[in-house]
């Protein structure tokens, strides 16, 4: 297991000096926090620290101030813990885990222990400041916002809107990220991300074009009723600790085999029934070699098939190729285990799938999310409580960010960017859609027609850099990318850091808002044009949160902002005053001061999410779950009695309707056996009702209670009236549809919701009735194939697995071919893959710069199998260079483990502020660098991304690794 070091060179502050005197006399720690006043949230958090489930604590003495409550969510991960927080007059100090809520049942992991101290943390950026002649000013926030302002109003006039890019965040929650999508949108680019780009992009885009949503089909609790789980690429007890509390309930209650799936025997895999180590990288091919025996001996669900899926011929076909012998040839599984696996997962059904970042980040990432599902479609797992799609979510918010459409191809709710989706928002935001398109640019296309950037997927966040350094003429955007505002986000969490290096040194204009500097404020080596802009934690502000499966929970304030912080709302309203939108972006959404009523944002986006129904979710409904935590079933997520009955936790999405509806959320996706009004549905029909001839509707399936028993398309007024229903509109929804378009207007655009209401009372879902599809016929790969990493050192393989054409997409040429075809292999014999570690988060920063966690993991380290490390010479603990094949290089120290199989090294992605050997310390501003500092293994990560959505490679490059002399 990983070290814990109490030695390291890490600095000390000054409480933590004290703790250490303290100690050495006749107090000890627990009793020093005690009388410091840290006692609840230090004494729980010294308990979780262990990793044990901690009790209630008892209040810590006699004291005479009044100790307020305050509920809020642990800005972690996707798992939603609650935190209780202790505040006394205005102070936050202590804290609890939430005992009522069903997702934590008062457990926190080491990171949710310890937030106070992330609020709280010294280590924060405390006031504006802005970097002059290689030095931190100290600047106030009107002189910041105006010369940002005016360089930026600068650069727009110069090269346009588009040279401007908008990095969003998954640490904001709902209300801001809708509103820095409003905001980007107002500024006029589609250069707009965030960090789902590189975690989840290929799920979103895999799962979407299967079953009709890009999210987690079932929840952490539901799994309480799996009968086996299969976890591919994701190691939950490191990246989600408190969901174990679940998995392990189905492992012991239920006997579920818990099947592990992965390069590295992780923490997670020392939990499992049966752990299989495969080539990193190799995912189509091992789930294809699993699905060989299902279908060899005939254990697929042929009626869930045949009245639910379409394309399953063309991937047996595919699969048929992918005997146990060339399976084993390309995963290194032997066949007899996936013999195993498949039999296991036959006779244990409904069984989940669950993965995350192992599977995700290839530049083949979108064929294994696709592959996943083929095979939970095989076997019928879908759409059953128990079975699902489990996609664990990594930020806090990451689900939320990307369902507001903080990315660069889609306006909030997945409308997309074409024309009608530009005119639904822009009649939500009640503003004139000419004027919208009015601030976009244009180019010239190919062809020589107008090209309105409007409706142009943006560059994504993975390819920034590229914007910046790429010739202008190879750009598909008028000029280069010249400013770049990082809202919450860590640069050391992306690959190819000496590139991002010289992209930032190119830029005339770095922003970094953020409560940390983050390895922005010291990668480049830039003297001036920098601007750090403390923005708050969430606790310093409310509001609401979705959890990876779905539900919101709504955030209480903890604390007033802490030194010159700014919340993200506030931040976006001073912007858009500067730029002169103020007074059409916050037209119906009402200015307390500067800082913009959260509520107001609630209510406007419920006006406008009908896709993916976040519509029904209002404000008050949202709190009154989280006043009723403990009304909700632990394992079904419903209210039993109480004042929510008959709702799900957090109203999951889609919620349908109005919040008048009631509509009490969908628990578990494509779930058939109740009816629509009670959070059933088939899958969504969005790909047409046709294929090649082929019906692509439901054959044979209905939500119960459905008064249509088969397949049916998405509703729209026509629709309605053509099976006599819309008798039931009232004149208040036929106005509002004959605004969106009469009987052209569908579900999607109706800002009643009539169209939803009257489709739900008939027992139908709004977005029609359809099959599942295993072939996405606009992929590059419309049936997913395996293909080589660009960076293979099994050149044996490129015959009949290379990968694909260079191509331009997303505004960037892409380079697949042209990489793949030099061998880099002899230089850099051994695969290098990446991931997460149980003390820290992302990019690291918060987490690193929490004395609480940063005792925990001081060195960054690569773990070698011992062979490996014998052949190299190199021993546990010593130092050694990892270099990768574009040059990058890191001096980390050396972890001989047999985690990681032979020829396979691992290196966590949460270091920053070393760069190739050199220490950055001292660039940081005063008093906020982060207490452990390390190398970033993104460093030595290399080119690599995702043949549909740019999503990053980081799991499966090469690198040679040597003692340092
Ligand atoms: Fe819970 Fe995740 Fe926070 Fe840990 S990091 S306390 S598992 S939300």
């Amino acid at each position: 297991m990983l070290r814990k070091k109490t030695s390291g060179t890490a600095r000390r502050s000054s409480l933590a000096s004290a703790i250490e005197a303290i100690g050495a006399s006749a107090m000890d720690r627990r009793m020093f926090l005690r009388r410091s006043g840290l006692a609840a949230g230090g004494l729980a958090a010294a308990g979780a620290l262990t990793g044990t489930m901690v009790r209630k604590a008892e209040a810590a003495g006699p004291t005479r101030a009044r100790v307020d409550i305050k509920k809020s969510i642990c800005t972690h991960c996707s798992v939603g813990c609650t935190v209780l927080a202790e505040v006394q007059d205005g102070v936050w100090t202590g804290q609890e885990p939430g005992f009522d809520s069903p997702f934590n049942l008062g457990s926190h992991c080491a990171k949710g222990a310890a937030v106070r101290e992330h609020a709280h943390g010294e280590r924060r950026l405390k006031y504006p400041t802005k970097l002059v002649n290689g030095k931190w000013e100290r600047i106030s926030w009107e002189q910041a916002i105006d010369e940002i302002g005016d360089q930026m109003l600068k650069i727009r006039d110069e090269s346009g809107p588009d040279s401007v890019y908008w990095l969003g965040s998954a640490k904001h929650n709902n209300e801001q990220a809708y509103l820095v999508r409003k905001f980007a949108a107002f500024w006029g680019t589609n250069n707009v991300d965030h960090q789902a780009r590189i975690c989840h992009s290929t799920t979103v885009a895999g799962v979407a074009n299967t079953w009709g949503y890009g999210a987690m089909t079932n929840s952490y609790n539901d799994m309480h009723k799996s009968k086996a789980m299969l976890l591919i690429g994701s190691n939950p007890a490191e990246a989600h600790p408190v969901s174990l509390l679940h998995i392990l309930k189905a492992k012991e209650e239920n006997a579920a085999p818990l099947i592990v799936c992965d390069p590295r025997f992780t923490r997670t895999a020392a939990h499992a029934s049966e752990y299989v180590r495969f080539r990193p990288g190799t995912d189509v091919a091992l789930v294809w070699g699993i699905l060989w025996h299902i279908f060899q001996n005939g254990w697929e669900d042929k009626e869930y098939i045949r009245q639910r899926v379409w394309g399953m011929d063309q991937i047996r076909a595919e699969v048929a190729k992918w005997t146990p012998e060339e399976t084993e040839r390309v995963t290194g599984v032997p066949g007899s285990q996936l013999r195993r696996v498949a039999r296991t997962l036959a006779n244990n059904r409904p069984g989940t799938l669950v993965w995350c970042m192992g599977g995700t980040q290839h530049t083949n990432g979108n064929n294994n999310t696709r592959a996943y599902c083929a095979l939970q479609l095989a076997l019928g797992n879908i759409g059953m409580s128990g079975g699902g799609a489990n996609i664990f979510r990594g930020h806090d918010n990451v689900q939320g960010a990307t369902d507001f459409g903080v990315v660069a191809d889609s306006l909030p709710g997945y409308y997309g960017l074409a024309e009608g989706a530009w005119r639904h928002w822009a009649r939500v935001w009640d503003v004139d859609y000419d004027y919208l398109a009015g601030r976009f640019a244009t180019m010239k296309g190919a062809d020589g027609k107008d090209r309105p950037m409007m409706f142009e997927t943006g560059i994504p966040v993975s390819r920034w850099i590229d914007g910046v350094l790429e010739d202008k003429d190879n750009l598909v955007q008028p000029d280069n990318t010249r400013a770049m505002v990082f809202w919450g986000h860590a640069p050391n969490s992306q690959t190819r850091l000496p590139d991002m290096k010289r992209a930032m040194e190119k830029l005339d204009l770095l922003v970094i808002i953020d409560p940390f500097p983050t390895m922005s404020a010291v990668l480049s080596d830039r003297k001036d044009g920098v601007y750090l802009l403390p923005a708050t934690t969430q606790f310093e502000t409310y509001g609401s949160v979705t959890a990876s499966n779905r539900s919101l929970q709504w955030r209480e304030k903890v604390m007033e902002p802490l030194f010159e912080s700014k919340t993200d709302h506030t931040i976006a309203y001073l912007l858009a005053k500067k730029f002169g939108f103020a007074e059409g972006m916050f037209k119906n959404i009402e200015v307390n001061g500067e800082e913009p009523l959260i509520e107001d944002l609630t209510r406007e986006y419920n006006r406008g999410m009908w896709t993916i129904g976040y519509t029904g979710q209002s404000p008050e409904r949202l709190k009154l779950h989280m006043a009723n935590q403990h009304t909700f079933d632990r394992t079904t997520l419903r209210a039993n009695g109480g004042p929510a009955d008959g709702d799900y936790y957090g109203l999951p999405w889609p919620c349908w309707g109005t919040p008048e509806m009631k509509h009490p959320g969908s628990a578990v996706l494509y779930d058939t056996s109740i009816p629509v009004a009670e959070g059933g549905m088939g899958f969504r029909a969005r790909f047409g009702v046709e294929r090649n001839g082929d019906n692509l509707l439901a054959e044979g399936s209905w939500p119960v209670g459905s008064e249509i028993e088969d397949g049916y398309p998405e509703f729209t007024m026509a629709m309605l009236q053509k099976l006599g229903w819309d008798v039931d509109l009232t004149d208040e929804e036929r106005a509002e549809i004959e605004a969106a378009g009469g009987e052209n207007a569908n579900w999607k655009i109706d800002l009643s919701g009539g169209i939803q209401r009257v489709a739900i009372k008939h027992g139908c879902a709004p977005y029609g009735n359809a099959k599942a599809r295993t072939v996405v016929w606009t992929f590059p790969d419309p049936v997913p194939l395996h293909r080589e990493p660009l960076y293979t050192n099994r050149r044996d393989l490129l015959d009949k697995y290379a990968t694909y054409e260079d191509k331009t997409f997303w505004r960037v040429p892409t380079r697949y071919k042209s990489i793949q075809e030099n061998d880099y292999s002899q230089d850099f014999p051994i695969i290098l893959t990446s991931g997460r570690l149980v003390e820290y988060e992302g990019g690291g920063d918060e987490t690193r710069s929490n004395r609480w966690l940063a005792e925990l993991q001081q060195d960054m380290f690569v773990e070698i199998n011992p062979r490996d490390a014998n052949d190299l010479g190199i021993r546990d603990r010593e130092m050694v260079w990892v270099h990768g094949p574009e040059g990058g290089k890191v001096k980390v120290m050396a972890m001989v483990t047999e985690r990681v199989g032979v020829g396979v090294a691992f290196m966590p992605f949460h270091f920053g502020g070393h760069y190739q050997g050199e220490d950055l310390r001292s660039k940081y501003p005063v008093g906020s660098d982060p207490y452990v500092l390390g190398e970033a293994t993104n460093t030595a990560q290399t080119y690599g991304y995702d043949s549909v959505t740019q999503m990053q490679e980081t799991k499966a490059t090469l690198c040679r690794i040597e003692r340092v002399a």
